[in-house]
């Protein structure tokens, strides 16, 4: 994935059939639809793919037993399938996990238990394993470091884990091999009209400061809480579509988890779901639920969601994590979608968890969703972009496409730090045998080996210190000072991968330290 290669065709392509503002969950998922139904597609990225929110999330691959409770089964039913065809087309991204609902009250078994054997028969055949009941000694074998206190039993049940930002990198990777555009570092500024009708957009390279118009039948709006940015160049007078709700997440040692599985509270004490999650060697706490009144795309926790994190993992915890454990905190913005009726004048088809809102000068924005349905958001989205752009009636092939990296299930388990790369594991060892100064870890507290370094810069379009160290990699969000110690050598060796220079490689790593110190939570 050359980006000298990609804007050469960006130069020789016009008009695309498609263009997608936004490189996150969603707008990646639409350039895959596109792309495979054989749609010229272009998709513009104003920062890096997964900068926003879709690198932020809890990385559960999962139906929503919340929404079951809300007694939401359409939803739960849409969800739980994509969960099954997630696993089947990235099976080297998405895999199983065990969860154990603890037990300290006589009527949370026969409560939680109902509702997960409902939950295992809406998954049908795609469902994962079956729930079951667990005595109070078999949670704590499970769990070692389980609050012990008052502790009755508990129930498991099975959902999905991912690794969000490299699923989007996959995403990137898999539109391109279907002939789709895909820039990052490319930032809408203007969209283009003809007779009142959208038909292109303009945008500013930030790498080289140059300014850009391409023009397309479709022009999809994917910005995900940046949506109503978009909404207002298409129309100044645009109500708003979209309403940020923050979530955190706190990140300890893996001590603080002992066992494989995550435990899920159903209700902490202000009455939310919190997840204690194992993932890659460490444990992540979260989430908050947080209106906020603007859109931020790199927020920062507030005290009181820290606390609320604190006090509420400590109830379920033998050992209380305390602000002094934290390795990294993040944050990230949910773009929900505001109540119906409040977008004046647009036309929308209204779905479940998602919204497709149609301008009157065409514009098309895909709203709300989770990552779970990143794929069938998608299919809706495409679905209306054929019937507006009039064009070719070509249906959807991403429910049984293998993306980028797939290998199979049952092939054996790749080394720690090279399973992300599923089938390009192997090349990614390979620039370790032809230089084995790339076999050292980039940092002695993680996994990943300089390697990963080269292969985001030559095959991942990394082109900042901050995108390999938060996305290729996940570094800055698992050990945030582990990221800052690691800075100076791996901007040094991405310099010479970019043909940069070392007052590049001092910038990079003078404005990443301001950067993951936000991270830290003394920071
Ligand atoms: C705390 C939290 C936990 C979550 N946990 C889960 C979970 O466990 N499982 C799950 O399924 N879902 C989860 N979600 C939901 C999921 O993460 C989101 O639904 C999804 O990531 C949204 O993706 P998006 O592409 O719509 O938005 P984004 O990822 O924010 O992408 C929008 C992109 O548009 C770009 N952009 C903005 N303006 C412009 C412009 N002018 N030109 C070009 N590009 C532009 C931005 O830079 C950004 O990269 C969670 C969300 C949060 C906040």
């Amino acid at each position: 994935m050359n980006r000298d290669k990609l804007m050469q065709q960006l130069e020789e392509t016009t008009p695309w059939d498609v263009i997608i503002i936004g490189g996150g969950a969603t707008g990646l998922g639409v350039a895959v639809d596109s792309a495979t139904r054989g749609f010229r597609t272009l998709l513009l990225e104003a920062d890096d793919f997964a900068k926003g929110t879709s690198s932020r999330s809890t990385k559960l691959v999962h139906g929503g037993v919340r929404y079951l409770e809300q007694g939401d089964i359409p939803l739960v039913l849409e969800a739980l399938r994509e969960r099954g065809l997630m696993h089947q087309n990235a099976p080297h991204l998405v895999h199983h996990l065990s969860f154990i609902v603890p037990r300290y009250q006589w009527w949370e078994g026969p409560f939680f238990g109902i509702g997960l054997k409902v939950y295992d028969a809406l998954a049908g055949k795609l469902n994962l394993a079956p729930s079951r009941l667990l005595s109070r000694e078999e949670t704590i074998a499970r769990i070692p470091n389980i609050e012990q206190d008052k502790l009755l039993g508990g129930v498991e049940y099975f959902d999905g884990q991912f690794d969000d930002a490299r699923l989007a990198v996959t995403l990137v990777q898999t539109a391109v091999h279907h002939g789709a555009c895909v820039l990052n570092y490319c930032k809408v500024t203007g969209l283009t009209k003809e007779n009142g009708l959208t038909n292109g957009v303009t945008f500013l390279d930030t790498e080289t400061g140059t300014t850009h118009t391409a023009t397309a039948k479709v022009v999809i709006n994917a910005t995900g809480i940046f949506s109503d940015s978009i909404r207002l160049l298409d129309d100044p007078a645009a109500t708003r579509a979209v309403q940020p709700s923050q979530g955190v997440h706190l990140v300890f040692d893996r001590s603080f988890l002992a066992g494989n599985s995550a435990i899920m509270v159903p209700h902490t004490d202000d009455g939310r779901v919190l997840f204690v999650i194992p993932w890659h060697g460490k444990v992540l706490v979260g989430t908050t639920d947080t209106a906020m009144d603007h859109a931020d795309l790199e927020p920062r926790a507030m005290k009181e969601e820290i606390g609320f994190i604190l006090r509420n993992a400590a109830r379920y915890l033998s050992h209380d994590p305390e602000e002094k454990d934290i390795l990294s905190v993040f944050a990230g913005q949910r773009p929900l979608v505001r109540p119906p009726g409040k977008d004046g004048g647009a036309t929308k088809a209204i779905s479940r968890n998602h919204e497709v809102l149609v301008s009157d000068s065409g514009l098309l924005t895909i709203v709300g969703g989770k990552w779970t349905t990143y794929r069938k958001m998608a299919e809706d989205t495409l679905d209306h972009a054929i019937t507006l752009g009039g064009l070719a009636d070509r249906p959807c092939v991403t429910g049984n496409l293998q993306l980028h990296g797939w290998r199979a299930p049952n092939a054996p388990a790749l080394p720690e730090g090279f399973s992300v790369y599923g089938s390009d594991a192997a090349k990614v060892g390979a620039l370790m045998e032809a230089e084995p100064a790339l076999a050292a870890p980039i940092h002695p507290r993680l996994a990943y080996p300089m390697a990963a370094v080269v292969w985001a810069a030559r095959h991942e379009q990394a082109r900042t210190l901050e995108d390999v160290l938060a996305r290729r990699t996940r570094i800055l969000i698992l050990d945030a000072q582990a990221a800052i110690e690691a800075a100076p050598e791996v901007a040094t060796l991405l310099a010479r991968e970019l043909h940069k220079d070392t007052a590049w490689a001092e910038n990079q790593v003078r404005e990443f330290t301001e950067l993951a110190k936000g991270y830290l939570n003394h920071g």
